[in-house]
């Protein structure tokens, strides 16, 4: 019998796993720069939480749910998406109340799910980084989060992106727009795809999203939302559009683009890259936009908010064919080699007064012969090595080398026990 992860997930490895903690640190920087706090909610909710927000018609509803009864029969689904857990822990927690400040700006970081097909850059388990910012209504901080995702991807090296942008307008923009689009999709509707037909009454929207090429080919003709805005709406995007003019951050307008999930309005934004990560297909990285009335949908008083989740594979897959490597491979502070039996106990405390002196240290677990230690020190790129064998406890003195230079010198065993940074700066002077 041989076990195998499940399908559409991935073992992150050490190596790899340096580069997902070092996409996670500068994430955290840019985080703190902006003032976006970070929340922690369950991986799992109540299946309703979603299936109210998401939308029915949406992919990740009627496809794509890791939802199951627990023991006590309750309908339990794993998050696929952050969003809507952030809003619930907001309301139950009151988090609209007078003494939080406003508006209250947060992130996540943490895995998601969603029963996929699986393929390059889409898995069944997938983690994003994603902000929410509630409580405020206006478009300069549609745009504080649309700049904050690019400083994030900026602050990892990534700049040739390309940021797309439209808007939903509001409910009676949405309305008039319905309309229109499924008058204009009605006589297409023989020839649109199963899901684009089902859709097509239910949610006209969506079927400006679908993946299928033929439904591409038609809707690129659909009448554009940004001749039914309001003029509230029309206001709004652009005040948006002016404020990423002043911020310099360049844009295309997609007047086709709608987002996978029905919660979006006024702003809706993507960022994507053409990588050779992707076979130079404009892939969509990071996406978001404003959500005002979701929280209502779940429960809360009437409370705007704008956000965005940004997929952590598929910015690494990038990082990866750019060859930007984010976490230098740290070396090893020392090497303690331990010749003998009566070294075993003495090299154990040596390594762990070095850890708690503040540097990294390392030793044999494997009866290893000094040569095959000092192997093993090399091999991890060991800056010092420390020698005791017989010899050196009968005179309470260990062989300190640097590894750089082959300098050696004999120290009193206490020194290393109360002061190695001392200890190794007799050598370094040595060398000078
Ligand atoms: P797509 O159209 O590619 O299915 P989506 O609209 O479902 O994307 P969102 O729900 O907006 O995606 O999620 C935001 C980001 O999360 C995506 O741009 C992508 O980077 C990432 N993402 C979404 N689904 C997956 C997945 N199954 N595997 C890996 N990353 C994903
Ligand atoms: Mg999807």
């Amino acid at each position: 019998m041989r076990y195998q992860r499940p399908k559409g997930t991935a073992d992150i490895l050490p190596k790899e796993a340096k580069q997902w903690s070092a996409v996670e640190s500068r994430a955290r920087e840019v985080f703190e720069k902006y003032r976006y706090q970070e929340m922690r909610t369950p991986m799992f909710e109540s299946f309703d939480v979603f299936s109210r927000t998401s939308g029915e018609t949406s992919d990740i509803v009627t496809k794509e749910m890791y939802d199951f009864y627990d023991k006590g029969d309750r309908h339990i689904t794993l998050r696929p998406e952050g969003t809507a857990g952030i809003v619930r822990a907001y309301v139950e927690n009151k988090l609209y109340g007078p003494e939080v400040q406003k508006p209250f700006k947060t992130f996540y970081m943490g895995p998601m799910f969603r029963y996929e097909r699986p393929q390059s850059g889409r898995l069944r388990q997938f983690h994003q980084i994603g902000v929410e910012a509630f409580g405020a209504d206006s478009p300069a901080l549609d745009v504080e989060v649309i700049s904050l995702a690019m400083a994030l991807l900026n602050s990892v090296g990534l700049h040739s992106l390309k940021l797309s942008l439209n808007t939903l307008g509001d409910n009676e923009s949405r309305q008039n727009y319905r309309q229109a689009l499924i008058d204009f999709l009605e006589p297409h509707e023989a020839e649109l795809s199963k899901d684009s037909k089902e859709r097509l009454h239910k949610n006209p929207l969506r079927v400006l999203d679908s993946k299928d090429a033929n439904d591409q080919k038609i809707v690129a003709e659909a009448p554009s939302i940004l001749d039914y805005l309001t003029s509230d709406a029309t206001k709004h995007f652009t005040l948006v559009k002016q404020y990423l003019d002043a911020l310099e951050i360049p844009y295309e307008i997609d007047s086709n683009m709608v987002r996978g999930l029905d919660y979006y309005n006024h702003t809706i934004f993507e960022v994507m890259s053409d990588s050779k990560a992707f076979g130079g297909k404009w892939t969509t990285v990071c996406a978001g936009g404003r959500y005002n009335g979701l929280v209502e949908q779940l429960g809360g008083p009437e409370t705007p908010g704008v956000g965005f989740g940004l997929g952590v594979e598929r910015l690494l897959l990038i990082l990866d064919a750019e060859d930007i490597e984010l976490s230098e491979q740290q070396d090893l502070d020392v090497y303690v080699v331990g010749i003998g039996e009566k070294a075993d106990i003495e090299s154990l405390k040596i390594v762990q007064a070095l850890r708690q002196q503040g540097f990294s240290a390392e030793r044999d677990y494997l009866n290893k012969k000094p040569k095959g230690q000092f192997k093993a020190a090399n091999k991890a790129n060991a800056n010092y090595t420390l020698t005791i064998g017989q010899e050196e406890l009968d005179q309470q003195k260990v062989n300190l080398k640097d590894m750089r230079t082959s300098q050696q010198e004999s120290v009193g065993l206490s020194q290393i026990y109360t002061d190695f940074a001392q200890a190794k700066s007799v050598l370094d002077e040595k060398e000078n």
